[in-house]
Order: C-alpha cells, then sequence, then structure tokens
C-alpha cells in the first residue's frame, strides 16, 4: 500500500538551522489552509491510488492547529480515502503543545504515532536556535507521553552551537531515561539563508568541527545500541518492531502522495512536487486547478536516488530490488559495490557500515552513475 504525507507549513517561530517550508503562523489562514488540502486531496484521489496505510502529518508544526481545524482536515482524508485502521498514523507536535488533555484527543481522531522535536534540553541552546519551548515543556510532554504509553518518537540535533560530545551525552541521557520507542539524531546542518548560516558568515559561531560530528556520531550508535534500539538509517533508531513505516516508504519506491505547498509525491513511476508557495496553492486550489508540478527523471536520475537514499540505510541496496527495477546498470553497479573497500557485500545485499555512514556522501560519490 502507499503512503499519505500532508504538509502543514506553520510553526510559532522560525527554528535558527530551519530551512524546510515553513513560516510562522497566522491563524486566520488555517481554515483555507485546511480547504485547500481538501480541495487536492478531492482532486488527485486516483494518483496513487485511495488505500494508505501510512499517514504522516507533518511540517512546519501541525500541532498548532486549532482542534477543530485538525478533526476537519482527518476526517476529509477518512472520507476520500480508505485510511488503513491499523496503519501507522503519525502527527509531528511541539512539546509545547503536548498535554494528557491533547494527547488523548490526537488518539480520538485516530493518531497512534507522534514525532516530537526536543532537538535538546539545554535552555540556553534552545533560546539560541529559536525553539518556541524550553527544557521544563520538554520533559513536561516526555511525561505525558511515557505515561500514557504512546509510540513516539524524539529528535535531538548533535553539533548544535555550544554542545559538543559532553553536552550531547547529557540530552541523550535524559532522553533515554523516558524509553522513547523511537529517536532520530541528526547532525546540525547549517544551511544557506537560515539564521545560523548569517551567524556563521558574520564571525559570530563556529560550526562543530568534523571530529567532533563523527566522536558525537560513534558515542550516540554505541549508546543507543547498548539501550536496545536498532540503528536502521543514518539519523533513526527505533526499538524492534517501532520502526517509521511511513519514512521508510521514502527509501524503497513505495509510492506515496504529498499534499500542501512543498510536499512531494511518487506514484511509482512518476514524481510530482508541489511549488513552496503558500498564497499561490490557496489561490489555486480555490480556483480547483492543478498545483503540482511533474519533475522530469531519466532512469539514470531514479537510480541515482536509490543509491544515495539506500546506501544510508542498514538494509543498503538490494540486487534483486535492482535487476527488477534497473536491469540496464544492474551489473556493472553490482561490480562497483563488490570492488569498493567500504562496502560490504553478500549475495542478497550491498552496505555501508554503521561506523561509516557518517562519511556516506563520498562513498555514494563514487558510485553515482553519470
Ligand atoms: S518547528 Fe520545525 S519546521 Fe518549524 S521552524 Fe522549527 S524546525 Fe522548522
Amino acid at each position: 500500500m502507499s503512503g499519505l504525507y500532508i504538509h502543514i507549513p506553520f510553526c510559532k517561530s522560525k527554528c535558527a538551522y530551519c530551512d524546510f517550508y515553513s513560516m510562522p503562523h497566522r491563524e486566520e489562514l488555517h481554515s483555507a489552509y485546511i480547504d485547500a488540502l481538501i480541495a487536492e486531496a478531492k482532486q488527485r484521489c486516483e494518483e496513487v491510488g485511495r488505500d494508505f496505510d501510512t499517514i504522516y502529518i507533518g511540517g512546519g508544526t501541525p500541532s498548532v492547529l486549532s482542534k477543530a481545524n485538525l478533526q476537519r482536515l482527518v476526517f476529509s482524508l477518512s472520507e476520500i480515502y480508505n485510511l488503513s485502521e491499523n496503519g501507522e498514523r503519525t502527527i509531528e507536535v511541539n512539546p509545547d503543545d503536548v498535554t494528557n488533555e491533547y494527547v488523548d484527543f490526537l488518539a480520538s481522531i485516530g493518531f497512534n504515532r507522534i514525532s516530537m522535536g526536543v532537538q535538546s534540553f539545554n535552555n540556553s541552546t534552545l533560546k539560541l536556535i529559536n525553539r518556541s519551548h524550553d527544557q521544563d515543556s520538554a520533559l513536561a510532554a516526555l511525561e505525558v507521553l511515557a505515561s500514557k504509553q504512546w509510540n513516539y518518537s524524539a529528535d535531538l540535533i548533535y553539533g548544535l552551537p555550544g554542545e559538543g560530545l559532553a553536552e550531547f551525552a547529557d540530552n541523550l541521557k535524559l532522553l533515554l531515561k523516558f524509553h522513547p520507542k523511537h529517536i532520530s539524531a541528526y547532525a546540525l546542518m547549517i544551511e544557506q539563508g537560515t539564521k545560523l548560516w548569517a551567524m556563521v558568515q558574520a564571525g559570530k559561531l563556529q560550526p562543530c568541527p568534523d571530529e567532533e560530528f563523527v566522536a558525537i556520531y560513534y558515542d550516540l550508535c554505541e549508546a543507543l545500541r547498548s539501550s536496545g534500539y536498532e540503528h536502521y538509517e543514518i539519523s533513526n533508531f527505533a526499538k524492534p518492531g517501532f520502526r517509521a513505516i511511513h519514512n521508510c516508504r521514502y527509501w524503497d519506491f513505495t509510492p506515496y502522495l504529498g499534499l500542501g505547498p512543498g510536499a512531494h509525491s511518487f506514484d511509482g513511476s512518476l514524481r510530482r512536487f508541489n511549488p513552496a508557495n503558500l498564497k499561490d496553492y490557496l489561490g489555486t486550489l480555490a480556483d480547483n486547478q492543478q498545483f503540482f508540478k511533474i519533475e522530469t527523471e531519466t532512469v539514470v536520475d531514479q537510480l541515482n536516488d536509490y543509491i544515495f537514499t539506500s546506501l544510508r540505510t542498514a538494509a543498503g541496496i538490494s540486487k534483486k530490488f535492482l535487476e527488477l527495477r534497473f536491469p540496464s546498470y544492474a551489473g556493472q553497479l553490482w561490480n562497483e559495490l563488490a570492488k569498493h573497500p567500504q562496502i560490504l557485500t553478500n549475495a542478497e545485499f550491498g552496505r555501508v557500515d554503521e561506523k561509516n555512514w557518517l562519511m556516506s556522501d563520498a562513498i555514494i560519490r563514487d558510485l553515482l552513475i553519470v
């Protein structure tokens, strides 16, 4: 079955490291935005079929929506599509929106998984990166989720300003007290156009040195392995049985439909994307016009996408999948994989060892087909 992604581009404030399509939210736009999403959902209801067994409402910060708007969105999607009863239904939330009452509401409208951005427990770091929550609200949210035994994922970022090996270890230790089923830990990327980028350019901030990233990454892998987590993708760790099914879809060519400005879709052969422009999105959908654009992708582009994503996963590149999907290139690529000193191959898979994932860009560059 396929995955459904809904993008909510509103946030309380703009985090200093963020280059996702999001903007400070304006409540007066929410209702029109939900109308537009519903119109797009109806318009594209045959694109990858109507059956979805994962739904992921991300952003942005979906928890800035009022309960009435969120409920209207979820109920409308249930009427338009066949959403599997037992499927994975995830929503991203900010810690300062999580209360007993709010997560009970989420459960009542069908969500069974939460993804929450903690990033750090250090108040001065949180302030510097402009997060809307503080340590107390993160701890309170984790208490709520743990006490209700929610299936949730918590995000941390390593390499944040002022946080080295010891500080990240403290963050991780604190998070592990709550035994989340899933942890996403991202190396800080300082992207052009972000506030952190401007601070680096102005000489007000020194990026974390590469050696420190590597040291933190090794500590992270070891700490989570010894706590019973499977490291299944460069930034993702899960207790057995709790991998993020929806996100795995992006790495194995399963079709998915993405709605909202900035969202991407893949129907099994064609990729489409929605331009990241809320104003145009609202206007176009109000006129019931098509908003998405088609990405022109060659077979080689698709193969390179597969190499790029799969070599960051524990599963790696599947020989069978290569032969089925890319028969003209499978032999050549498999020979390259077998020869590469940092790739481990067996009869079925070629993969990069966990200890080299952080350096996988260079390995991937060697293998991309041009
Ligand atoms: S809450 Fe998430 S999407 Fe919003 S600005 Fe921060 S990092 Fe970006």
